[in-house]
């Protein structure tokens, strides 16, 4: 893609805690600077429902060896759709943007993410995919692990409660029948099992700059954001 922006390319890595709007914040810049935006919360959800729809996942319970089984069938790609000015993800010619973001992938997500195997397979795309830079990037270990090197690290993190006003707003308004307090301790379980799992845990960058957007809006993010832009590339 050409970059609307003249100056040189760089990689920004976004990593924090769930439904903080990670996403969000990272699709506008990238709208914004003309860059690509890689959402690797939706690849870990891919394998996921891939591991739910093929019987590595039964009553919540992972099947470590049949998921490993089932790791070199699954092809995930990204693909723009100008309707909603943003990639859906496919799993193998699948369009799977909705079915990854309902509360059973959710509640299995952290699980799959914990497998070396699969870890070690994505990263490896996400690499590929930011190999000519003008990227931003956001998950858990955008920072430490996929990039490391990345010129711009931000970590982002708002309260526990707001994210999940935020993330049960967004899946009442898709009308998934869930209740706040289920989604609070979603939420708080993956924040925990993100940042106490054995491989490539949830941690700030040495380098990273603080975001707490508890409080923020979008447009507020976006004048903080350009200000940190403008000191790393300037
Ligand atoms: O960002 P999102 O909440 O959609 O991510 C879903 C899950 O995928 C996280 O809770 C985490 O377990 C996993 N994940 C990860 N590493 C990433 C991105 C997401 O382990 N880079």
């Amino acid at each position: 893609m050409e970059s609307s922006n003249n100056k040189k390319k760089i990689t920004i890595a976004i990593d924090g805690f769930s439904s903080c709007g990670k996403s969000t914040f990272a699709r506008e810049i990238a709208a914004r600077l003309g860059y690509i935006f890689i959402d690797t919360g939706a690849m870990y959800r891919a394998v996921t429902l891939y591991a739910l729809d093929h019987g590595a996942i039964t009553s919540g319970i992972l099947d470590h060896d049949k998921l490993i089984s089932l790791l070199d069938e699954i092809r995930i790609a990204f693909r723009f759709n100008p309707e909603r000015g943003a990639s859906d993800i496919y799993v193998n010619g699948e369009r799977v943007e909705g079915r990854i973001r309902t509360i059973e992938v959710s509640n299995c997500v952290s699980a799959v993410s914990s497998i070396a195997e699969v870890r070690t397979k994505l990263v490896a795309l996400q690499q590929e995919m930011g190999r000519d830079k003008g990227i931003v990037m956001d998950g858990r270990d955008i920072g430490t692990v996929v990039f490391p090197d990345a010129e711009l690290k931000i970590f982002m993190t708002a309260d526990p409660a707001v994210r999940a006003r935020r993330r049960y707003d967004e899946l009442r308004a898709k009308g998934e029948e869930v209740s706040l307090a289920e989604i609070e301790a979603n939420i708080r379980n993956r924040d925990l099992a993100d940042q106490n799992r054995a491989i490539s845990p949830l941690r700030r960058a040495d380098d990273a700059i603080t975001l707490d957007n508890s409080h923020m809006s979008v447009e507020e993010q976006m004048e903080w954001f350009m200000q940190q832009f403008a000191r790393v590339t300037c």
